[in-house]
């Protein structure tokens, strides 16, 4: 049997825990504070947006949508991200990722002090993950981390597969399931476009991640069966029960992989919602790294 990992009790067992901290908080705090840059109407990100406000008002978090002017550019998304850096209204930050050119990501969020780079993705922030003393950690990563742990997937010692080697999904969350920081010490192959093997790769592999953003990239054919499979990856595909119409897809065959593999997580209602619910835990870890911080 092929276990659905679902990512819905990860996601309220996480929510749970961020309601308690904010609860936590000194008497008469503002509540903690989410700002979202984007560069506006135009931006695919604006579906995550919606999400994003949803989930922070339904913890009591406050929102705020920031989209960059038409006209503007490099220089003042990195005036706007100092702007926010030196709010005290605002705990935390994400920038939308990745930006087209003329844009340079790690450019403009270096604006940021690493608290408020509440998604972990700054050099900053890159570099005390390999450290082993992040500040904040990408909430993708974490989220891929968090269900493997709620279902308790063969990490420890095991032979995992993290596909995809981006600085902000799949690197981070290889990091963190290597690393002795977590505490989870897998053995970690990581596979790339450029890798020449897929199915030699994920031989024997007990636990995969796959963060690539191909559909139907994971088959039978290339699963060890009775692996599990942690699927990040989102694609929009047509939808071949309402012609005309897209749905979102995983790297996962999750069809065929049902009854081989030993669980799948499923795209949607996987890694999606608890990344969102570990941003929004993050957000509050912000206000207190902030507080303990102390005024600028
Ligand atoms: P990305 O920057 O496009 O990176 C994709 C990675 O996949 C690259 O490292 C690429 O290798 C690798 N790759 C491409 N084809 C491959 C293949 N055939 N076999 C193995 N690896 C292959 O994407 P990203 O930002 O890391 O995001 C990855 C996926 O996660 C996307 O689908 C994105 O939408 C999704 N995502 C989901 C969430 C969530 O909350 N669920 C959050 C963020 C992102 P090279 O490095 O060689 O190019």
């Amino acid at each position: 049997m092929t276990v659905h990992l679902e990512g819905k009790p990860v996601a309220e067992a996480i929510d749970a825990a961020t309601r308690s901290a904010i609860a936590a908080l000194p008497g008469g705090s503002p509540p903690p504070c989410l700002a979202s840059v984007h560069r506006g109407v135009d931006s695919p990100f604006r579906f995550y947006l919606k999400r994003q406000a949803k989930a922070a008002a339904a913890l009591g978090i406050s929102f705020r949508d920031e989209p960059l002017g038409a006209g503007d550019g490099p220089a003042e998304l990195v005036d706007h991200l100092a702007y926010l850096d030196r709010d005290p209204g605002v705990d935390a930050v994400l920038l939308e990722h990745p930006l087209p050119p003329p844009f340079n990501f790690y450019r403009a969020i270096a604006a940021l002090r690493p608290a408020k780079d509440v998604d972990g993705v700054g050099t900053d922030n890159l570099g005390r993950l390999v450290a082993q003393s992040p500040v904040q950690v990408p909430a993708v990563a974490l989220a891929a981390v968090e269900i493997a742990r709620h279902y308790r997937l063969p990490i420890e010692g095991e032979k995992v597969v993290v596909l995809g080697r981006s600085e902000t999904v799949g690197l981070p969350l290889a990091l963190l399931l290597a690393g002795k920081g977590l505490g989870l010490h897998a053995t970690v192959t990581i596979v790339h476009s450029k890798s020449k093997d897929l199915k030699g790769a994920l031989a024997d592999a007990r636990t995969i991640f796959s963060c690539v953003g191909r559909p139907g990239l994971l088959t039978r054919a290339e699963v060890p069966q009775g692996a599990y499979v942690v699927d990040v990856g989102v694609s929009t595909v047509p939808d071949p029960v309402k012609p005309g119409s897209s749905k979102t897809a995983g790297d996962a065959d999750l069809a065929g992989l049902e009854g081989w593999a030993g669980g799948v997580t499923p795209v949607p209602g996987g890694v999606g919602p608890v990344t969102v619910a570990k941003l929004m835990a993050a957000t509050v870890d912000a206000r207190k790294l902030l507080t303990a911080e102390g005024p600028r």
